[in-house]
């Protein structure tokens, strides 16, 4: 059976501390102004009981994908896995991915094409885990195969409760934030 990769996010490990940026950054030659990945602060509560959840977050790598339906050129498709991801040299600079996606996990790149997470997966056909993972110092993120009954990844979304960022977009996102 093919994979199908997906990411978790474990909420109460993450400390804010911007190595997945940082990471992805330099793994992925991102440049100044744009973002694969982010970290997001939500705070929850009325004073004096607040709670702050910081989230790593990235493309979902959705399983229904509303950008790659918005491209007119093929550019934006699915690949190996699930992964979605941007042949730059099909891609016009047109936005209507971005514009699509209830996320904003897309950026114009300054050499006219859109960027984004692509999971690394360049490393991971190299067997490596892809950056923001391996760097990690808290082990917030967990990546892998969710067909694999055995992987982490797949453990770590049936014991653990978890949810995705905005379901009611209908896109099945395939990052999985832990709480
Ligand atoms: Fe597409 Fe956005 Fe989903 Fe990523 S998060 S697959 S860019 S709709
Ligand atoms: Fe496709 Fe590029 Fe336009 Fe996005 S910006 S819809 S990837 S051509
Ligand atoms: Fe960046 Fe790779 Fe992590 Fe995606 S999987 S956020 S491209 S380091």
């Amino acid at each position: 059976m093919s994979p199908r990769y997906a990411m978790t996010m474990d909420t109460r490990r993450c400390v804010g501390c911007n190595g997945c940026v940082i990471a992805c950054k330099t793994e992925n030659a991102v440049p100044e102004g744009g973002f694969r990945d982010w970290i997001a602060e939500e705070c929850t509560g009325t004073f004096p009981d607040l709670a702050l959840q910081l989230r790593s977050e990235r493309c979902n790598h959705c399983a229904d994908t509303p950008c790659v339906s918005a491209c007119p050129t093929g550019a934006s498709h699915v690949g190996e896995g699930g992964a979605v991801l941007v042949t730059a040299r099909k891609c016009t600079g047109c936005k209507a991915c971005m514009a699509a996606c209830p996320y904003e996990a897309r950026y114009l790149h300054p050499d006219g094409h859109v960027d984004k997470c692509t999971f690394c997966l360049h490393r991971v056909k190299a067997g490596k885990q892809p950056a923001c993972v391996e760097v990690c110092p808290t082990r917030s993120l967990t990546f892998g195969d969710l067909r694999d009954p055995g992987s982490a990844v797949a453990r770590l979304v049936r014991d653990r409760r978890s949810r995705v960022l905005k379901p009611e977009a209908g896109t099945r996102p395939h990052l999985f934030f832990l709480e």
